[in-house]
């Protein structure tokens, strides 16, 4: 059994009956969901950031400790050490792209980033593949491609490159999280879209999505309908944290 949780923007909280994953801390949700279950939990815990951008890494995660008072597993992209000037004898791993890493639980490869830093798959104990995207995506910006180191047909070759190494590598996805932005307008669902046509998925968790819940789970609609067996998860999840954030 696999839970999924929505914790803010593109953090995620994974937990199976052993384990505990929590990906790309920025904040916590509004009742504070992460540090409560953080504080109980008796499993260890294995904390990814995929870049050094402040929406997906925070200091805070370095003091991180269980339940039982024992720190919890940190596993650091490469540019998070150097820009963040992080001790590496703190990290149980440095994540760069193609280095895969395994330990008695888990084993990790991260993929590049069409931004900066990497993307990660995860393989659980019983086989099931978890896939947090980072800033991978196809950052399709037509109308305003100052956005852009390159132009968006380089943009978008990049992106399918990466794409078809996951496929190669992963076979299939479990659950991804990936993101899906609507600055990006009309073109907000190109890159999953992209993806779904590439590497077969199970559970689809958007991110990174700003505040533009109701924006982003439209644009979800037409690609729910063309894979009906896959289950999206946005609408629900991300409006039950947007309620809990409107009271405080
Ligand atoms: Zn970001």
């Amino acid at each position: 059994m696999v839970s999924v949780r929505y914790i803010y923007h593109s953090c995620f909280m994974v937990e199976t009956e052993s384990l505990l994953l929590v990906f790309d801390y920025w904040r916590d949700d509004a009742s504070g969901t992460l540090h409560r279950r953080l504080s109980e939990t008796h499993k260890p815990v294995y904390v990814f950031a995929s870049h050094f951008h402040e929406d997906h890494y925070q200091p805070e995660i370095l003091t991180w400790k269980n339940g039982l008072g024992e720190p919890v597993s940190l596993l650091l992209s490469y540019d998070i050490v150097k820009r963040r000037g992080v001790d590496k004898s703190l990290l149980k791993a440095v994540l760069r792209p193609g280095v895969a890493f395994q330990d008695e639980y888990l084993k990790v490869m991260p993929f590049r980033s069409t931004d900066i830093g990497v993307a990660v798959a995860v393989w659980l104990p019983d086989g099931t593949v978890v896939f947090h995207a980072g800033d991978l995506n196809n950052w399709y910006f037509p109308d305003d491609p100052s956005h852009l180191k390159v132009s968006v047909k380089e943009m978008e070759g990049l992106f399918l490159s990466v794409i078809r190494e996951v496929r190669k590598k992963c076979g299939r996805v479990d659950y991804l999280m990936f993101p899906v932005d609507s600055r990006l307008g009309a073109e907000m669902c190109r890159g999953l879209s992209q993806w779904l046509k590439q590497v077969p998925t199970g559970h689809v968790y958007p991110m990174h999505c700003w505040e533009a819940e109701s924006e982003v789970a439209e644009a979800l609609v037409p690609l729910q309908d063309l894979y009906p067996g896959l289950e999206m998860h946005k609408r629900e999840d991300l409006a039950i944290n947007l309620k809990e954030m409107d009271r405080d």
